[in-house]
C-alpha cells in the first residue's frame, strides 16, 4: 500500500470550486472564524430576539456579554467585503462554519460552507441561475438542470432553495438512491439579498441588486463521492479516506 499522502476530498471540492467561480469571475474571499454578533446576524437583517436566530445554534465565546461567536455560517464575510470594495461585487466565500448541536450522519458540529454574493446594477434571479447551473454542470462534469423553490432566509428576499437535478440517473429517478427516486438534489439556499442587508453594506437599494447563495461543502462533497456520513470526512480513517 502506497504510503503517500494525497488532497482530503473536501478541499479538492474548494479547490474545484474556485477554479469554476474564477473562470466566471468571481474573487476568493475569507474572514474570520470568530465573529461579532454584529455581523453574523444584526448586519445579516436578523437583530436580537428574532425567532430565525433558532435556526442557527450557536457557540458563543466567554464572557457572553463580549457578544462574540464561532460563525454559524460564511454570510459575515459578506458584510465585510462590501465594506471595503464598491460594486461590482462578484466573490464566493468557502470557509469553516460551527454550529452547537448533536452530531450524526448528516451533521457535525463544525463544517465547510461555500457562500456566493453578487451585486450589480441589474442583476436577477437569472443571473444566480445561469452562475449555479454552469457551477454544477462543470463540478459534477454533466449537464443538469437546477429549480428554485419558494423559501425563508432572513437575510434575502425573496428566498429560494435550491435543486439540482440528479447527476447519478440524470433526473429519471429511477432506481436512484442518491435523489431517492426525486430526479433532484436539495443543494443549496439563495435569493435576493435583503435591501437591509444592502443598506448594512452601504449598499444603496435603489441603485443596487445582488443575490446570494450559500450551502454545505460536506454535503456537495458527500453527493458528488457517493458517502453517506459527513463525519467520515473528519474521522482520519485511513479506509475512507484512501478511496480518493
Ligand atoms: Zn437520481
Amino acid at each position: 500500500m502506497s504510503e503517500e499522502g494525497h488532497i482530503h476530498p473536501i478541499s479538492q471540492i474548494i479547490s474545484n470550486t474556485e477554479a469554476i467561480f474564477r473562470e466566471m469571475g468571481f474573487a476568493v474571499a475569507s474572514g474570520p472564524e470568530m465573529e461579532t454578533e454584529y455581523y453574523n446576524f444584526d448586519a445579516l437583517n436578523i437583530p436580537t430576539h428574532h425567532p430565525a436566530r433558532d435556526m442557527w445554534d450557536t457557540f458563543w465565546i466567554k464572557p457572553e456579554n463580549a457578544r462574540k461567536l464561532l460563525r454559524t455560517h460564511t454570510s459575515p464575510v459578506q458584510v465585510r467585503y462590501a465594506e471595503t470594495h464598491k460594486p461590482p461585487i462578484r466573490i464566493i466565500v468557502p470557509g469553516k462554519t460551527f454550529r452547537h448541536e448533536a452530531t450524526d450522519a448528516t451533521h457535525e458540529a463544525q463544517f465547510f460552507q461555500l457562500e456566493g454574493l453578487m451585486i450589480e446594477e441589474d442583476v436577477t434571479l437569472a443571473n444566480l441561475k445561469f452562475v449555479l447551473t454552469n457551477y454544477f454542470e462543470k463540478l459534477f462534469d454533466t449537464q443538469t438542470n437546477i429549480r428554485f423553490r419558494p423559501s425563508f432566509f432572513p437575510f434575502v428576499e425573496p428566498g429560494v432553495e435550491i435543486d439540482m437535478s440528479c447527476f447519478k440517473c440524470d433526473g429519471s429517478g429511477k432506481d436512484c438512491n442518491t435523489c431517492r427516486g426525486t430526479g433532484w438534489i436539495e443543494i443549496m439556499g439563495a435569493g435576493m439579498v435583503h435591501p437591509k442587508v444592502l443598506q448594512a453594506m452601504k449598499i444603496d437599494p435603489n441603485k443596487y441588486k445582488g443575490f446570494a447563495f450559500g450551502g454545505g461543502v460536506d454535503r456537495i462533497a458527500m453527493i458528488k463521492y457517493g458517502i453517506d456520513d459527513i463525519r467520515s470526512f473528519y474521522s482520519g480513517d485511513l479506509r475512507v479516506i484512501n478511496q480518493f
